[in-house]
């Protein structure tokens, strides 16, 4: 490679650094700006619950002076009922009072209310000012990361500006120039040519144009975009052997003891697997959500081999399926799947739509088949 290139790849490598840095500094007070603003919202909301505590309490001193009065009031109208002439008079009196007690209640029920009231309230102080605190100490924290993280990136950056003076002061100054250019206009002034191609504006190279490149005596400019042009041999890539014929999917053996099938539907459920084992002249199910493998409903046993025992669910539109293990393993994994069963069975199925879809239908289908319904 020559040296210029070389030097001019590690100038955009410190270019890019450098961009980034600037960027993390620059960014840092924003996120010290917002932490701070979520603090100034917690406090608000401090504030807003004290208030409503000082509010209410000024309210019960409200309540508690008028009951005062009103209490007044009634002991000047019993003094007076002392000193009446007429009947008349007295009822008036006794009514007043009546009327003031009646008042009084309604003030004790409204003082009660906001007794109740100021529980709710004194919580929400409390919880407010936990946040509050929490809040404050994780932001201190925050803060010295930050400065941490800005103390860090300057001096990263102070390495990078070194390096890139070294790798400016080393290239010849056209070329210096015309990387300059570019790299203002499009970011980048320098792009490997890979597969015949400019990776940075992605436009296929001329045959001639990528020979010169891989033989780099001279600096080659991209035709498109103008970008300086390198070649790395060590990206080159290479042509892959003639594509390995597809491997057959292994057919499932019918007279096995153990057998998985795939239903698009099944009751209420939609896809699922469906498990069958055969034991000694009995049969049980198991049922299993296919995209999360999770078991759906119990294991039902029934008399006979399975093809017999759960014709209902060997209809159409089942998809017999490669897989066998231990009924004790099948029993361990509980009520899920274990990924990389559901993982084989998904493998499969898809195998399996694959191979009806391009073998003809009736001849290949990998349906159910031996149940009596069906034949
Ligand atoms: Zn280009």
């Amino acid at each position: 490679m020559l040296p210029d290139i070389q030097n001019l790849i590690a100038l955009q490598a410190a270019d890019r650094e450098i961009l980034r840095l600037k960027e993390d500094i620059a960014a840092l007070p924003k996120r010290v700006a917002a932490i701070e603003q979520k603090l100034a919202g917690t406090k608000a909301a401090l504030d807003k619950a004290r208030e409503a505590v000082k509010t209410d309490e000024a309210s019960r001193r409200k309540y508690e002076t008028t009951i005062q009065d009103l209490q007044q009031k009634i002991s000047k109208y019993r003094d007076q009922s002392l000193e009446v002439k007429t009947n008349e008079q007295y009822k008036a009196l006794l009514h007043e009072i009546q009327f003031a007690e009646q008042d009084i209640r309604i003030n004790e029920d409204k003082i009660l209310e906001l007794m109740v009231n100021a529980e709710v309230r004194e919580k929400v102080v409390k919880a407010a000012e936990a946040e509050l605190k929490a809040e404050t100490a994780e932001i201190e924290k925050e803060k010295a990361a930050a400065r941490e993280r800005t103390a860090e990136d300057e001096k990263q950056l102070a390495e990078w500006t070194a390096k890139r003076q070294a790798a400016r002061a080393a290239v010849n100054p056209d070329l210096l120039r015309q990387y300059d250019r570019v790299a203002q206009h499009r970011g980048t002034g320098i792009s490997e040519a890979r597969d015949h191609k400019c990776m940075a504006c992605q436009v296929m190279l001329r045959p001639q144009t990528y020979n010169e490149v891989r033989a780099a005596t001279h600096v080659v400019f991209c035709d498109s975009c103008q970008r300086i042009l390198y070649h790395d041999p060590s990206h080159d890539v290479v042509a892959p052997a003639a594509a390995a014929p597809r491997k057959r999917r292994a057919r499932p053996k019918f007279e096995a003891g153990q057998a998985w099938y795939y239903r698009p539907s099944f009751e209420a459920h939609g896809e699922v697997f469906l498990a069958f084992i055969n034991d000694q002249g009995q049969s049980s199910r198991r049922v299993y959500d296919s995209a999360t493998g999770r078991q759906i409903g119990d294991i039902l046993v029934r008399e006979g081999e399975y093809r017999l025992a759960f014709p209902e669910d060997l209809v159409e539109d089942a998809i017999r399926l490669n897989g066998s293990w231990a009924e004790a393993e099948i029993d361990e994994w509980g009520s899920e799947l274990p990924t990389p069963v559901l993982d084989a069975l998904q493998r499969d199925l898809d195998l399996a739509r694959a191979e009806s879809a391009t073998t003809s239908r009736g001849h290949a289908q990998p349906l159910a088949t031996g149940h009596p319904a069906a034949s």
